[in-house]
């Protein structure tokens, strides 16, 4: 067994499911005792059964600024210490801008970005002795796409708040940064790799030529939340294949 991370307690929010569950997954394997915090908690409770290790699960609405600073306060006083906290509570709910009404609007912003800010103030508080925190952006921040205007806007957000709290934070020895995946293999977009037009468009504008998996992008979150990145901090980290690329033409 490998110990990346041997030791350290770490809070995976929305980590009963894909990218957050592989990073879950990842994360006990290289030694870390891990909390699951996600809305789904029969999910995560099975979850955290599954893994083992003296794996937890927790309800987390990280909308609700109570519960996730509730999360990482009985984390520590429970387990002594939260030394790895990581966001991967998220969710893309479509609407042209013309069509899109204030409420779809305000659920992705609170979630995605409103959501992430909560996480990072209390993971913060709550890491006594320094941290890692890890965020997951999108490509979607930096690469427009029509019918999701609140989930671009929100993951643009979320990669600005990173570079401003690893600006804050870095004097108490604390880490921030986030990955941006491209199209990953998870639940959340089952409703884009199920159409055979829209997954060859992906799969051709990506120059390593297929869809991540929830492990690419966990493997990279664990760098992250590593001290094999311990002089990294406020950086945004493409993983997606080449996909942020732009191809021209062939001559
Ligand atoms: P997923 O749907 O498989 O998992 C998301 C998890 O977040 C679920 O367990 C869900 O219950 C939890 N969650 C949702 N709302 C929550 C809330 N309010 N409070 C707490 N937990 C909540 O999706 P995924 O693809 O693994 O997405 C993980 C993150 O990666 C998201 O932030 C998503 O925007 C981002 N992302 C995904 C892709 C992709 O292609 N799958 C690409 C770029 C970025």
């Amino acid at each position: 067994m490998s110990t990346r991370v041997a030791g350290k307690v770490a809070v995976v929010i929305g980590g009963a499911s894909g990218i957050g569950w592989a990073t879950a997954q990842l994360l006990a394997s290289e030694g870390a005792t891990v909390v699951i915090g996600d809305i789904d908690v029969d999910g995560g409770r099975s979850r955290a059964v599954e893994l083992g290790r003296g794996a937890e699960a927790v309800c987390v609405d990280v909308v609700d600024e109570e519960s996730v600073r509730t999360v990482f306060e009985e984390t520590r006083a429970r387990l002594g210490r939260v030394d790895i906290a990581v966001n991967c509570a998220g969710l893309n709910l479509p609407g042209f801008i013309t069509e899109l009404d204030a409420d779809t609007w305000r659920r992705t912003v609170d979630i995605c970005l409103t959501g992430g800010f909560f996480v990072i103030k209390h993971a913060a508080r709550a890491m006594e002795a320094g941290g890692a925190i890890v965020s997951i952006t999108s490509l979607n921040a930096r690469q427009a796409a029509a019918g999701f205007a609140g989930y671009c806007s929100a993951k643009a957000g979320l990669a600005m708040l990173t570079e401003v709290a690893a600006l804050e934070l870095g004097e108490r020895g604390i880490r921030v940064n986030a990955v941006s995946p491209g199209l990953v293999e998870t639940p959340l977009v089952e409703g884009l790799t199920s159409v055979p037009v829209i997954q060859a468009d992906f799969t051709e504008n990506t120059p390593l030529g297929r869809n991540g998996s929830p492990r690419d992008v966990a493997e990279a979150v664990l760098y992250l939340a590593s001290d094999a990145s311990s002089w990294t901090t406020g950086e945004v980290l493409d993983v997606n294949g080449g996909a942020h690329l732009r191809r021209y033409p062939d001559v």
